[in-house]
């Protein structure tokens, strides 16, 4: 995929720059350590025509905590970084993108704190996934870091390599995906994504303090409220989910995506009868309703 052309443009600390031209420093503390925080956010194109991004405000705020988290100064207004991304998506022609902040540091080769923070926000162009194939996943042998060890909740650019790692081993492996436990063996999450399991009507995901507190998970959530389908927080382990009826992904990039098989032991329900299945036609219409935003 080409994330960006010659006449591409990003939000760079307060200005609008050619992605070509942009340049960062190599002593920046984030290429070194991984110590950035980053956000992946979607907009679509609604029913009537407009650029929405979905669940903005929520995510601007997740990036906030996450900078807070790893001692990272953040002064930027969320309103106005939602305004700047919405001109980056007029810049570049994009209704239905992938929108990805990066708050990275200086120059800095100690671990001391720094005294400022840099943000660069970059969109890409990324349809609908919803309703692909369904996914072949594999129990990772890697498992999620220790949040004793980390601040879990935040979306650090660092913890990425660990969802590097048992994405590729996966797919070296034959499978699409990665599931991840945690370091108790609980399932936790997939390297991108959390993790909905069904079970006689009912629904089941880990609760919060070992995964990340996804925004999309919220979401379904919220339509599971609405919808009156039951869903519980609490640990399982991967025994359990493989005797699941079914069982979905769900994240800003994946949205709602439907499981095959865990480790080649098949889902016995039919996904077009699925719970996930109902929500992830909810999900799409919730994602491309009009509003009033405006757009630029
Ligand atoms: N877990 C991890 C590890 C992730 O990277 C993501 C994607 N941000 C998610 C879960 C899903 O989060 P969200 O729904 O906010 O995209």
């Amino acid at each position: 995929m080409a994330y960006y052309h010659d006449n591409t443009i990003i939000y760079l600390n307060g200005t609008f720059v050619k992605a070509a031209e942009a340049t960062t420093d190599y002593y920046s503390q984030s290429l070194h350590y991984g110590y950035a925080v980053f956000e992946g956010i979607r907009s679509y194109k609604t029913t009537n025509g407009e650029t929405k991004i979905f669940k903005a405000k929520e995510h601007y705020d997740r990036l906030k905590n996450s900078a807070v988290a790893l001692n990272m100064p953040y002064s930027w207004d969320t309103d106005e970084l939602i305004e700047a991304t919405y001109e980056v998506l007029a810049k570049n022609n994009l209704q239905n993108a992938y929108i990805r902040p990066v708050v990275y540091a200086p120059a800095n080769m100690s671990f001391n704190p720094n005294n400022e923070s840099y943000i660069m926000i970059a969109a890409w162009e990324m349809g609908l996934f919803l309703g692909e194939k369904l996914l072949r996943v594999m129990t990772s042998s890697f498992q999620r870091p220790n949040p004793k060890g980390f601040r879990i909740e935040a979306k650090a650019s660092g913890h990425y390599v660990n969802s590097i790692l048992a994405s590729q081993e996966a797919k070296a492996k034959g499978f699409d995906e990665a599931l991840l436990t945690d370091m108790n063996d609980y399932v936790a999450e997939g390297p991108g994504a959390n993790v909905f399991f069904e079970k006689n009507g009912k629904l089941v995901t880990p609760p919060t303090g070992n995964i990340l507190p996804g925004i999309t998970r919220a979401t379904v959530m919220e339509i599971c409220a609405e919808m009156n389908i039951p869903v519980e927080e609490r640990l399982f382990t991967t025994d359990e989910l493989k005797q699941a009826d079914a069982a979905f992904f769900c994240g800003t990039a994946a949205e709602v995506i439907g499981w095959q098989s865990l480790d080649e032991a098949l889902f016995p329900k039919n996904w077009n009868d699925t719970l996930g299945r109902k929500i992830q036609l909810a999900y799409k219409e919730r994602v491309t309703e009009a509003t009033m935003i405006q757009t630029k």
